[in-house]
């Protein structure tokens, strides 16, 4: 039995202490024998014991800390712990050599938890879906609905691929060392990938553009992105609404005029 370092704060460790929850969470992912189950974070292990016990095609670790992923490779032989940046990690290499699109788990660290979610969309066309446990506003913001202040750039770019359901919640309590937020657990269910998305690359700056403006009007917002003529021609949504009174479909009918009018 190995002795554990000591957490380390610059790599959010907050580690899962309550294996009801761990059993809970592992068995959300729904493994079959036919899956790549690939774990982010996988820390002392909490979850790698019990996906370890699963029967199914491949089983991948993505863990920064070379402490954790040396000691993670001793117990686990039919796991391959890669000790790297889940943010450098290639789904598509991992797709191309197994073929399935990845299910990904995680209770992922708080402090990258925006970079992880854009890099699991932005590499959607390779992964099915993912369970993660998330800090628990974050997760509020995931399944928030217009007109509401939750909602933001997390939101509509989230929905725009993917339905995500919410699990549950996990308390602070349950954790060591304790964090100063609770947690939810959420599926995301990935439908459409970026490349499906017509214009996804505009769609995604006009929806950065707005709610980092968020109090003001779009006609004043999307003057960063069109000029004053251009502005004039658009007819797709009503320009003095906020960003957050657009829904995805009309963020999306907006990236489609823009670039319809950009075009000519
Ligand atoms: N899954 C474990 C650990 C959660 S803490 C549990 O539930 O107990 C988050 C884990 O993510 C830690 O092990 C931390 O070292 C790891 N981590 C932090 N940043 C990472 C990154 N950029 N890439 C991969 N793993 C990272």
């Amino acid at each position: 039995m190995s002795v554990y370092p000591f957490p380390k704060k610059r790599f959010g460790q907050n580690f899962l202490t309550n294996k009801h929850y761990a059993a809970k969470i592992v068995d959300s992912i729904n493994i079959f024998e036919q899956d790549t189950v690939m774990e982010i974070g996988p820390g002392r292990g909490v979850l790698t014991e019990l996906i370890n016990t699963k029967k199914c095609r491949k089983k991948i670790a993505v863990e920064i800390d070379s402490q954790l992923a040396d000691q993670l490779k001793e117990i686990y032989h039919n796991i391959e712990i890669m000790r790297q940046d889940i943010l450098s990690f290639s789904f598509e290499e991992q797709y191309k050599q197994s073929k399935t699109k990845i299910k990904v788990v995680g209770n992922i660290p708080y402090n990258i938890t925006s970079p992880i979610l854009f890099h699991l969309l932005d590499n959607s066309s390779y992964i099915s879906q993912a369970v993660l446990m998330i800090q628990k506003e974050v997760a509020e913001r995931l399944i928030a609905q217009k007109d509401t202040k939750e909602y933001g750039i997390l939101s509509v770019l989230v929905n725009a691929q993917a339905q995500v359901k919410k699990l549950f919640v996990v308390d602070r309590k349950n954790f060591h060392p304790q964090p100063k937020v609770d947690s939810m657990v959420i599926r995301l269910e990935f439908l459409k990938s970026a490349s499906e998305l017509e214009n996804y690359e505009l769609f995604k700056h006009i929806v950065k553009s707005t709610f980092n403006n968020r109090r003001k009007m779009l006609k004043n917002s999307l003057k960063k992105i069109v000029n004053d003529q251009e502005l004039n021609q658009i007819k797709s949504v009503p320009l003095n609404l906020r960003p957050e009174n657009l829904s995805i479909d009309e963020f999306n009918l907006l990236a489609n005029e823009i670039a319809q009018i950009q075009i000519h």
